[in-house]
């Protein structure tokens, strides 16, 4: 048994790093193991919310398409509020609301965002001006 210098977890002689913090018996923190306070909420969670959000914003992104065309369209048929107001308007909408729904499914909260190990070795020693 051996106590973790960073987190105080009581490990086995069997393991060399500490599985709560992912820092070895010398007290470093080793640069390739995702320690388990980090790593536990990595996996992304793709419910129904995941879904239904995708689903939405590829409906708004071929709205977006969709509205090129209507303009085009009144365009040709000399439409002028249509080509010129309407489409228009239908476009920015349907492209706001796609990075919307985009933002809002990728969106975590900012605990639960994976950070990488620190690159920086602790060294045991203190500060010292
Ligand atoms: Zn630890």
């Amino acid at each position: 048994m051996w106590v973790c210098t960073t987190c105080g977890n009581r490990i086995d002689h069997s393991q060399t790093i500490c599985d709560n913090c992912g820092t070895n018996q010398a007290g470093e923190r080793q640069a390739d193991v995702i320690p388990a306070v980090l790593g536990r909420h990595v996996h992304p969670r793709r419910g129904l919310a995941y879904f239904i959000l995708t689903v939405a914003a590829t409906l708004s992104g071929a709205g977006c398409v969709g509205s090129v065309f209507m303009a085009l369209g009144a365009l040709i048929a000399t439409n002028w509020p249509v080509a010129l107001v309407l489409a228009p308007l239908c476009f920015v909408v349907s492209a706001a609301m796609t990075i919307v729904f985009l933002r809002v499914r990728d969106w975590r909260p900012p605990e639960e965002t994976a950070r990488p190990p620190s690159r920086w070795k602790q060294t045991g020693r203190a500060f010292v001006a």
